[in-house]
């Protein structure tokens, strides 16, 4: 119960101020002389010297200190300059109930010390709120307590933004995989079970509905990290409080009907105990046995879930017997079970197979006397322990603290060791286990707080993939936390994510180049082997039809046999795949062609308007290529080039790169399309009077024009008087870019623009 609020006798100057108060000498006279006017708040230096004096007084701290025995020395005096530390910082703070701050992180810590945990563990703990709720910054946990002080601290700091929302199932057991994930050491977590412990403890001067939040979030999220990890003790303690929050009234009634109940069984109790011991003694088993009271909660839950009276569940009488070594655990069995019929189908052997979480135990339930079901639990001390505290159980057994890193490594030989005790199914046991204390996925929210589990080094394509194929395919851009990112961006546990798309957008092939998992990866291959398969054979189909025209052929002329005989000659096995072929050069159209007329009556076909050439749209995606050395825009004469594998290539007519190839290219004839609907990269150069505001004057009016800048360069010393601008912009056509240049020449600052070519590298015909 609540101590009320914590009492402050009045301090005797001079005041004796530890590390962590003020570095400051204080002035002989502060207290005595400028006695604050009653009603108004002490100067902060006094403040923190009160607090710090009710703090070293509190006799639940002297208890505390007591405690540490267990640790050397020098821990020790860490420790209290720890508190001593934290009770300044929380100076100004009081908890709702009124008490000061600093009983708040003194109780987590004293569970901490409880577990027998490390030195750092306990310092963190007691530090555990000073990140969030004081002007101290990690770096000052850094220099004053060390390293993993500091990571541990920073850790619960994490932990304590994320908020629980969902009631969905799914969803809290991936909260609770996000949150051990990002608390990356074990001890975060168990500190944040302490933490959270006692602040359900102490939650009565909270809002109803505030109380009733915290109790939810804490049986979705953290009474399962506390029943997996085995910390049986704390996981019974957090669902009683849980239950008096959220249903105050019947946890009251049950409280009430339980304490009768026990009153009443206590006869049929010991009648059965006796017989137990007798018969161990008579045995010659050396034995303790106690009897085992069920919890509020697991009775309330049995109730809810099985529909049962509040007497049917009570009837059970469970008993623990706790011998010397695990084959004791089955004479003990044996035992029972002459003494009284077991139940068929209810023996469990947890030994032999011990639960997810390191549980181990024999469990049989037998008909007692009067019929009463009795339940029993055997297993050795050893495990009596880890079946109360858990993954926290091994910190008892460890002598000197370690590195975090050597932490992780014991209590993975801890995990092995339990491994090593049993025969059962090892490998599923250390799986589950593992994925649960230290898992290898990142955990990230969507826009509408639905997480997602994605494998660690896992991009922003990886996630646009997973939330779906079309967001995947026609992601553009993404936002991690409110800021944009690139899409290779990696994600790390608990970031906000956010897709951008367009929807006409592809997927890059480079993207294969970074993504990590194999969906994004197959959907991408996927997507690009049908695009690049329908666009060559469209391409392919269109340079046949333009040689069968000059041949004075229709295209639908051509007789089914005609193709058939191809085929047969060729050994492809469709015309989709000549097509194809036309489309990557291995075939050329006009043999193709040749062929399909041998044999053919010419007639007089009207050639297209075009006048035979091959229509270009700039949408063909990666069959048609506008060459990057001399960027072709529509109006611009243009030809096109066939490359072997590589579709076809198209250059402005007097691109220089395409001059120096000339001999070793089959040339197309192409035409623009009259009508393209798509924007169409160019590269201007753009020689300025070096002026304060020049660029931003000269990027104004591009986008008054209408026009999109992809990208801008400068070349040329800043300091000098003029300055080039390279802009790589999208533009519609030719007359597009002459009024934009126009525009750009009205500007005073303007000396000189041309549109570049740019030569060898970029060239990929
Ligand atoms: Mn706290």
């Amino acid at each position: 119960m609540d101590t009320g609020a914590a009492t402050f006798p009045a301090p005797p100057a001079p005041l004796p101020l530890q590390s962590g108060a003020s570095n400051e000498p204080e002035p002989p006279d502060t207290v005595s002389g400028t006695a604050a006017p009653a009603g108004s708040l002490p100067e902060p230096d006094v403040q923190a010297s009160i607090a710090l004096m009710a703090a070293l007084a509190d006799p639940n701290y002297l208890g505390f200190v007591h405690s540490l025995a267990y640790l050397p020395e020098e821990d020790c005096e860490r420790i209290k300059a720890a508190y001593a530390f934290a009770a300044v910082a929380h100076a100004p703070q009081k908890r709702q109930s009124g008490e000061a701050y600093i009983t708040h992180p003194l109780s987590v810590a004293s569970t901490v010390v409880e577990w027998r945990m490390d030195t750092d563990a306990i310092i963190a703990a007691l530090l555990h709120d000073v990140l969030e709720d004081t002007p101290v910054s990690k770096l000052e946990i850094n220099e004053r307590f060390g390293k993993t002080v500091a990571d541990l601290v920073d850790g619960l700091s994490k932990l304590d933004k994320m908020e629980f929302n969902s009631a969905q199932e799914a969803q809290a057991e991936n909260f609770r995989k996000m949150l051990i994930a990002m608390a990356r050491d074990l001890r975060v977590i168990l500190i944040k079970l302490a933490d959270r412990q006692h602040n359900l403890n102490t939650m009565s001067a909270m809002r109803p509905d505030k109380r009733k939040r915290i109790a939810r979030e804490t049986l979705d999220v953290y009474a399962p990290i506390a029943s997996r990890l085995g910390l049986n003790k704390l996981l019974r303690d957090m669902q009683t409080l849980c239950l008096h929050l959220l249903h105050p009234h019947r946890a009251a009634v049950l409280e009430k009907a339980l304490k009768r109940a026990r009153g009443n069984q206590r006869q049929v109790f010991t009648t059965i105990q006796d017989a137990i011991v007798a018969k161990l003694a008579q045995a010659k088993i050396g034995a303790d046995v106690f009897g085992r009271e069920k919890t509020l909660y697991s009775i309330y839950c049995k109730m809810r879930d099985k529909h049962l009276s509040f007497s049917q569940v009570l009837d059970i009488y469970g008993f623990r017997v706790v011998v010397g070594s695990e084959p004791e655990c089955y004479l003990v069995l044996g035992v029972l079970h002459s003494l009284y019929k077991p139940v068929p189908g209810k023996f469990k052997d947890h030994i032999a197979v011990p639960k997810a979480n390191g549980y181990q135990s024999l469990h049989t339930t037998l008909v007692g006397p009067y019929g009463l079901p009795i339940e029993v639990q055997i297993r050795t001390q050893a495990m009596h322990h880890v079946a109360q505290e858990g993954v926290a159980a091994h910190w008892l057994y460890k002598e000197a603290a370690q590195s975090s890193a050597a932490l992780q490594q014991s209590t993975r030989h801890w995990l092995q060791s339990l491994l090593d005790m049993q025969h059962g199914d090892s490998h599923e046991f250390y799986e589950n286990v593992k994925t649960d204390l230290f898992p290898e996925e990142v955990y990230v929210f969507s826009p509408k707080g639905k997480i997602y589990s994605l494998p660690h080094g896992a991009t922003l394509v990886d996630f646009a993939y997973a939330v779906h194929t079309d967001i995947g395919n026609c992601c553009i851009a993404a936002r991690v936390n409110h800021e944009s990112a690139p899409l290779r961006t990696e994600l790390n546990n608990g970031d906000l994510v956010e897709i951008v798309t367009a929807p006409h957008s592809n997927p890059n092939p480079a993207w294969l180049g970074f993504v990590k998992t194999g969906r994004a990866r197959s959907k991408i291959r996927h997507y690009l082997k049908t695009m690049q398969n329908e666009e060559a054979s469209s391409l392919g189909e269109r340079l046949l039809t333009q040689e069968l025209f000059i041949l004075g052929i229709a295209p639908a002329d051509v007789p089914a046999l005609s193709w058939e005989r191809l085929l047969n000659s060729l050994g492809s096995h469709s015309i989709r795949e000549v097509y194809v072929d036309i489309a990557h050069g291995k075939r050329l159209a006009p043999v193709i062609a040749r062929s399909l007329a041998t044999g053919r009556q010419q007639v007089n076909v009207p050639v297209p308007d075009s006048g035979g050439a091959l229509i270009i749209r700039g949408t063909e995606g990666m069959a048609v290529t506008l060459a990057h050395c001399c960027r072709p825009i529509p109006g611009d004469p243009i030809v096109g080039v066939l490359g072997k594998g590589h579709g076809l290539m198209v250059h402005r007519h007097d691109c220089e790169y395409l001059r120096e190839q000339r001999h070793k290219q089959k040339w197309v004839d192409v035409e623009w399309d009259p009508a393209p609907d798509k924007l169409f990269e160019v590269s201007i150069n753009i020689e300025v009077k070096n002026t304060p505001g020049v660029l931003a004057r000269v990027a104004a009016t591009i986008s008054q024009c209408n026009s999109n800048i992809e990208s801008v360069g400068t070349v040329g010393d800043p300091d000098r008087l003029y300055t080039t601008l390279q802009f790589c912009l999208r533009i519609s056509d030719r007359s597009h870019l002459a009024q934009l240049m126009r525009r750009l020449r009205n500007l005073t600052e303007v000396l000189r623009i041309n549109r570049t070519q740019h030569h060898g590298k970029e060239a990929r015909a």
